[in-house]
C-alpha cells in the first residue's frame, strides 16, 4: 500500500483563511481586533523563530499581536506582574508564554497565573481539567490540530484503536483525551512501554509524539493505519554541514504500509499555529459575548 499524504500545510492554510474572514467579522461587531499577547523571555534561537512565526500569522489573520520580549535574567516577580497586566488588559484575548523558560523561572507557576479564559495554549490546569471532564475550555494547539486532520481524513473515529506514543502534558496526554472524546479505544505508550512494535501493530491510528528521529518503523504498523507524526527532529543531512527535519516516524517505510500519513515538515507543524489563531478568535468572541459557530472552525 502507498499511503495518502495528509496535507497539513494545505489544511492549515484553508483554516487560516476561515479565521481571517471571522476575524474581520469580529472586528466589525466588537469595534476592535482580536488580540494575542506573546511573551518571550531570553534569546533562545528556536523560540525566537516560533515567536516571529506566531506574530506574522496573527497579523496576517487580521488580529492584533502584542509582543513582549523580556531579558533572560527577568525575575519571576516581574514575569508574573506582566502576566497579571495582560490578564487585566481588555485588548488581549489570548496570552501565550513561550516555553521553555530560562531555568531560574518556575514554568508551572507562570502558566497557573494566566487567566484560564485567556489561556489559548490550553496548558492551565483548569483547561486540562475541562478537557479531561468533557467541559468547554481551551485545548492545546498541537493535539487539537492532529484531531482536525484525523476527522478530515477518517470522518467518524468511533471504535477505532488509537495508540499515542508519548505522555507529555503538551501533546501526548491531551491527544489521548481528545481521541477518547472521539470514542476511540486509546492506548498511551511511553518510554517504559514493553514491546512497542506490538502495541503499535494493533492501532488503526498512530500518533507519534516522542522526539526521537524516525523511531517508529514501517513494519510495526498495521496495514492501512493512519499515522500522525508530531515529532520535529533536526538531523544531519547527506550534504556536509547541512541539516534537515525528520519526524518520529520512518516516513519511507511507513508510507509503504500506512493508509495515510502526515509528512514532516508540512504535516502537523502548520496546524499548531493555525489552532493558536483559532483559539484566540474563539476567546475574543466569547469574551465579547458574541455569537460564533465554533464548528465552522
Ligand atoms: P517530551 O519530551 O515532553 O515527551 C516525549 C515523550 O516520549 C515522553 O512522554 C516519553 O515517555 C516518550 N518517550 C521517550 N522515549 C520513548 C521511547 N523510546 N518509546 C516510547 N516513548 C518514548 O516531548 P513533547 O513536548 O511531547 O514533544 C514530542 C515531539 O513532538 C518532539 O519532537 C517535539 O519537537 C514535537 N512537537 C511538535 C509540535 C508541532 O507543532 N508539530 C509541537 C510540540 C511538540
Amino acid at each position: 500500500m502507498t499511503a495518502v499524504i495528509i496535507d497539513g500545510k494545505g489544511f492549515a492554510e484553508r483554516l487560516r483563511g476561515r479565521i481571517g474572514t471571522l476575524a474581520a467579522q469580529f472586528e466589525e461587531q466588537a469595534g476592535r481586533k482580536a488580540g494575542l499577547a506573546v511573551v518571550l523571555v531570553g534569546e533562545d534561537p528556536a523560540s525566537q523563530v516560533y515567536v516571529r512565526g506566531k506574530h506574522r500569522a496573527t497579523v496576517g489573520a487580521g488580529m492584533e499581536s502584542f509582543e513582549h520580549r523580556l531579558a533572560a535574567d527577568t525575575s519571576q516577580a516581574d514575569l508574573l506582574a506582566l502576566v497579571e497586566r495582560l490578564n487585566a488588559d481588555d485588548a488581549v484575548d489570548g496570552i501565550l508564554v513561550q516555553l521553555p523558560l530560562p531555568d531560574h523561572l518556575d514554568e508551572q507557576a507562570v502558566i497557573a497565573a494566566i487567566a484560564p479564559e485567556k489561556d489559548v495554549d490550553g496548558f492551565h490546569v483548569i483547561n486540562a481539567g475541562r478537557l479531561a471532564t468533557g467541559g468547554t475550555g481551551f485545548v492545546p494547539c498541537t493535539p487539537y490540530g492532529c484531531i482536525m486532520l484525523l476527522r478530515d481524513r477518517l470522518g467518524d473515529l468511533s471504535g477505532m484503536d488509537a495508540v499515542v506514543i508519548g505522555r507529555s502534558n503538551i501533546v501526548g496526554k491531551p491527544m489521548a483525551q481528545l481521541l477518547l472524546g472521539e470514542n476511540c479505544t486509546v492506548t498511551i505508550a511511553h518510554s517504559r512501554t514493553k514491546d512497542l512494535p506490538a502495541v503499535v501493530g494493533r492501532a488503526d491510528i498512530v500518533v507519534a509524539a516522542v522526539g526521537r528521529p524516525e523511531m517508529v518503523k514501517g513494519e510495526w504498523l498495521k496495514d492501512g493505519a493512519t499515522v500522525i507524526d508530531v515529532g520535529i527532529n533536526r538531523v544531519a543531512a547527506s550534504e556536509e554541514g547541512k541539516t534537515r527535519l525528520v519526524g518520529d516516524v520512518d516516513f519511507g517505510g511507513a508510507s509503504e504500509r500506512a493508509g495515510a500519513i502526515t509528512p514532516v515538515p508540512g504535516g502537523v507543524g502548520p496546524m499548531t499555529i493555525a489552532v493558536l489563531l483559532r483559539n484566540t478568535l474563539v476567546s475574543a468572541f466569547r469574551r465579547e459575548g458574541l455569537e460564533l459557530d465554533e464548528s465552522a472552525l
